[in-house]
């Protein structure tokens, strides 16, 4: 039996997500000790290398255990004599004590929390406050996801190390290769304009998100979303003067990022979400804020997750487009000083109609390539379109973008919909994988879940020299497609929890 893979770091787990975002399942542990001898792979990061923790190192790589060092402090480096080595190169392939390591010279996690969250946020030139700052993406870089590259060229690692195929869980559901979300922010408009939207994206079989204001909309349109099953989700509106004149704009920043009006904000978060559940009849598990307004990455996340918000989509830009915040892949909103994990999940937003306002004629091209780029890279892109742009030029240019979404087999879901995926792929867990004589077994399962069905497995198509000849479930063989760059995995469905998956090579 292989006992897998194990991460030794004291990072709240943020490893172990990171990698559970690429679908594959690992232990932790905060120290060195005799568990790494149960392990084929122990990934060490930002581990401080006592005295202690250096014998642990030294004996378990006589004895060819694999290792991944990421972040390697003066003691560690000065034992793989690596003083000398660049920060820019990815990986640092090691002979040691007879065992090959790879070395990550660089805080792989900071650089990953960077990516996806931004820096902190400064109040613009008219004194307002977006959630964060999106300057750690490069303009030239913005149309590849630059989190998701480096988190696959970890996997990458991880794969040369291990002595078996690496099976995963797929992204997406059943298979497909990319998602889209739209969604639509409800700002100024009436509820006439609520059933047009609604109207028209059910007949294009679009399910759709709306973030409600909750000025916005009487209750009867609230409650319709519940009886049509429509996903709606809050848009709390912010505590500031959108208008105020030049003289007035410091002011007017300074008013709404002090104590009171954060306090305020926090209660007005309880209170909106109350009244848009009690009048619609739904329980709102969603939020965007009104203008992607944050104070600081560790208020607003923070009532979020005690005021039970389940996900968000706040990370963004307005005029701006792309993969902003490194990452086509919804991710856990983490506490920015020790990365503790908050309960709720973040869907970046890709890209607003106030660019499509911009691009004119050039938008059709823009969003073609947007979404060529995310069924390359695997992302599952948000679309915000406000109810009041949906008419004329850009109306034409949101059915152009569902119709090439279609086409192109992406799949259009709601945000509801994806955050109960993610969570249950996250939830899952891939276990008892044992590989002797080219066959590959284990098994995916769910402790939480009694259900686990609409997620995909991928497997290596190749093993060292060895190609993929048949995939069993529960014994019986069944249908696999191929599936990313160079078609390198096969892909496959099976349902059921805990059900034991065999994998012949030949
Ligand atoms: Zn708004």
């Amino acid at each position: 039996m292989q006992k897998g893979i194990l991460i030794v770091s004291r990072d709240n787990f943020y490893l172990h997500d990171i990698l559970k975002i690429e679908g594959i399942s690992s232990d932790c542990s905060e120290r060195l000790d005799d568990s790494i001898d149960d392990y084929d792979l122990i990934i060490i990061s930002n581990v401080k290398f006592t005295e202690n923790n250096i014998v642990y190192f030294k004996r378990a790589c006589k004895r060819r255990k694999k290792f991944i060092v990421i972040n390697p402090d003066e003691k560690i480096r000065k034992v793989l004599d690596i003083g000398n080595a660049k920060k820019d190169d990815f990986v640092i392939w090691k002979k040691f004590n007879s065992t090959k390591l790879a070395v990550l010279n660089f805080d792989f996690l900071k650089r990953t929390y960077m990516f996806n969250e931004g820096k902190d946020a400064t109040p613009d030139k008219n004194g307002v406050f977006r959630a964060s700052s999106t300057t750690v993406v490069k303009g030239n870089e913005k149309l590849i996801p630059q989190a998701d590259i480096l988190r696959r060229k970890l996997v990458e690692v991880i794969e040369e190390c291990l002595d078996y195929p690496l099976p995963r869980i797929w992204y997406l559901p059943n298979k497909k290769l990319a998602g889209v979300i739209f969604s639509h922010d409800s700002d100024e408009v009436s509820d006439s304009e609520f059933y047009r939207i609604n109207e028209l994206n059910k007949k294009n079989s679009v399910n759709s998100t709306t973030f409600m204001l909750i000025k916005t909309g009487s209750r009867e349109c609230w409650q319709s979303y519940s009886r049509d099953k429509h996903d709606l989700q809050l848009h709390q509106a912010y505590f500031y003067l959108p208008n105020s004149p030049e003289r007035l704009r410091g002011l007017s920043a300074r008013l709404s990022s002090n104590f009171f009006s954060m306090k305020f904000q926090k209660q007005t978060l309880n209170i909106e979400k109350k009244i848009l559940e009690e009048l619609s009849g739904k329980k709102i598990v969603g939020i965007r804020n009104h203008g992607l307004f944050w104070h600081n990455k560790d208020d607003i996340p923070v009532w979020m997750h005690k005021s039970g918000i389940k996900f968000d989509s706040t990370l963004g830009a307005v005029y701006d487009y792309g993969y902003l915040h490194g990452t086509g892949m919804p991710f856990f909103l983490r506490m920015p000083k020790d990365f503790k994990r908050l309960d709720v999940l973040e869907f970046p937003l890709h890209i607003m109609d106030y660019v499509y306002l911009q691009h004119g004629e050039k938008t059709i091209q823009l969003t073609h390539k947007f979404l060529d780029n995310a069924i390359k890279y695997n992302s599952i892109i948000t679309f915000d379109f406000h109810h009041k742009f949906l008419r004329g030029k850009i109306l034409d240019y949101y059915l152009d973008t569902i119709n090439y979404a279609k086409k192109k087999g992406l799949l259009i879901e709601s945000m509801s919909y994806f955050n109960d995926f993610w969570r249950k792929r996250y939830n899952t867990d891939i276990m008892g994988i044992r590989f002797e004589k080219n066959r590959l077994s284990y098994n995916c399962s769910s402790e939480k879940l009694a259900e686990i069905d609409g997620l995909s497995h991928i497997v290596p198509m190749k093993f060292r020299n060895k190609k993929l000849k048949r995939i069993l479930c529960e014994g019986k063989q069944i249908k696999f497609e191929k599936i990313g760059a160079n078609s390198a995995y096969a892909v496959f469905e099976s349902s059921g929890n805990g059900k034991v998956i065999g994998v012949g090579y030949g």
